[in-house]
C-alpha cells in the first residue's frame, strides 16, 4: 500500500484503488480527509472502531481532522451502518468481520451498547495483536469489565467513558468537537498496563477532553445520578404525559414549550443503549432512584401542606447548583447536527 514518509496511506485515488482490491467492503470514493491535517505526527498506526455510531463516529471525525491515526477502520453488523460511515468519510474502511477489522490495529475502541460489549470482545479476540490496546466508551463501567474479562487480555484493556453525547444515534449523528472540554473518565484496574492507560489518555486529551482516573464502581455511582437518573426521568415523564394526553385532548404538544421540551430532549435517546445502561448499572441506579423518590415525596408533602418556605429553599439551592454546573462549563451549547446524505 503506498505510504508517505510518516507511513500514512497515499493519495485518495491510491487509497480507493487499494480498497477496491480488498476482499472486504471498503469505502469507495471517499473524500481525502486523512492527508489534510498533518500538523502533528499520528499517535496511532491504525485505530479500529467496533461500532460506529454517535460516540465512535464523533471520535473518528476528530481523529481524522487532527491526523491522530494513519488509518481508521470500523466494523459494524449492518451494511447500512458501514456504508454510512464510509460515505461520511468517518473511516477508511468498514468491514463486517470484526476479527479482520482489528488485525492491524494498535488501538481498538468498542462503541456498542454496553450489553453487547462481551460479544464484541469475543468477536475481535481472534484478530487482536498481542500489543494492541483496547478501550471502550460504554456508559457503565464495572459490568463492562466483567463482560470482557473472559475474552481479552485485561492488562491491555482500558475502560473509558467520555462524558459527552447527544440524544442522536448512528454514524450520521457524529459531530466534530463533541469531546471538547468534556471529561473522559478512565477506570483502569490494578493490573492494567500503565502504558495502555497513557496511550488512551493521550488520545482523549488530543481531542480536547479532560481525563480523570476513577474506580469503576465509583464511576457507576457518580454517573447514576448525573446521567442515568435524568434519562430515566425524561423517558418516564414523556410516557406519563402520553398517558394523560387522552384526558387533556392534545394540549401537551400544544403547550410543550413550558418546560416539557427542555426537560425531555434526552428522552429521544437510543432505547437500546439506555436499556443496557440501566440493566448494567442496576445497583447504583436503584439506589439513586430510591433517594430521588424520597426527595420527591418531601416536595409532594410540602406542596400539600402549603410549606412555601420549604419549596423556596429547595428550589433556591437547586437553582444555585444548576448555575454552578453551567459555570463549570459542563452545560452544552447546542451545536447543529451535521445532516447526512449517503449515496
Ligand atoms: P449508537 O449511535 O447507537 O451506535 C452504536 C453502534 O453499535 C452502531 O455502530 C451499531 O451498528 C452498533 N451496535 C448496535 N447494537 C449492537 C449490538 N447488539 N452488537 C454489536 N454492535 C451493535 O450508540 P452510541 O450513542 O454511539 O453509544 C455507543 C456506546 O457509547 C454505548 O455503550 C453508550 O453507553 C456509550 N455512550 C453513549 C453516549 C451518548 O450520549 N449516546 C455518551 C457516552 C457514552 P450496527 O447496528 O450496524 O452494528
Amino acid at each position: 500500500m503506498p505510504q508517505d514518509r510518516t507511513g500514512r496511506i497515499g493519495s485518495n485515488s491510491q487509497r480507493g484503488a487499494v480498497l477496491n482490491e480488498s476482499s472486504n467492503i471498503g469505502c469507495l470514493g471517499i473524500a481525502d480527509h486523512a492527508l489534510q491535517s498533518a500538523r502533528t505526527p499520528p499517535l496511532f498506526g491504525q485505530i479500529t472502531f467496533v461500532g460506529i455510531g454517535l460516540v465512535n463516529g464523533s471520535l473518528a471525525r476528530d481523529v481524522r481532522r487532527l491526523g491522530l491515526a494513519e488509518r481508521i477502520v470500523a466494523t459494524a453488523r449492518r451494511q447500512e451502518t458501514r456504508d454510512q460511515a464510509c460515505a461520511l468519510g468517518l473511516v477508511d474502511e468498514a468491514m463486517p468481520d470484526a476479527a479482520a477489522a482489528v488485525r492491524d490495529a494498535d488501538l481498538v475502541v468498542l462503541g456498542v451498547p454496553v450489553g453487547a460489549s462481551g460479544e464484541a470482545a469475543r468477536a475481535i479476540a481472534p484478530g487482536l495483536r498481542s500489543d494492541a490496546v483496547v478501550t471502550d466508551v460504554g456508559s457503565a463501567k464495572a459490568r463492562v469489565v466483567e463482560l470482557l474479562a473472559p475474552h481479552l487480555d485485561m492488562r491491555r484493556f482500558v475502560p473509558g467513558h467520555p462524558v459527552a453525547g447527544t440524544e442522536n444515534s448512528g454514524p450520521g449523528a457524529a459531530i466534530d468537537h463533541l469531546f471538547d472540554g468534556r471529561w473522559c473518565i478512565l477506570t483502569p484496574g490494578d493490573d492494567t498496563d500503565p502504558d495502555a492507560v497513557d496511550r488512551v489518555a493521550t488520545l482523549w486529551r488530543a481531542v480536547g477532553s479532560r481525563v480523570e482516573l476513577m474506580d469503576a464502581a465509583h464511576h457507576d455511582k457518580v454517573l447514576a445520578i448525573t446521567s442515568h437518573l435524568p434519562h430515566l426521568l425524561a423517558f418516564n415523564i414523556v410516557n406519563t404525559a402520553d398517558d394523560l394526553e387522552g384526558v387533556l385532548k392534545g394540549e401537551i404538544l400544544k403547550y410543550a414549550a413550558g418546560g416539557f421540551t427542555d426537560f425531555t430532549r434526552i428522552a429521544a435517546s437510543n432505547p437500546t443503549m439506555w436499556r443496557d445502561v440501566f440493566l448494567h448499572n442496576k445497583t447504583a441506579v436503584l439506589e439513586v432512584v430510591g433517594r430521588y423518590i424520597e426527595d420527591l415525596m418531601a416536595l409532594q408533602r410540602a406542596i400539600r401542606w402549603d410549606e412555601g418556605d420549604t419549596l423556596f429553599d429547595r428550589f433556591e439551592s437547586a437553582s444555585a447548583i444548576r448555575r454552578e454546573v453551567v459555570r463549570a462549563g459542563q452545560a452544552y451549547k447546542r451545536r447543529p447536527i451535521v445532516k447526512l446524505t449517503t449515496n
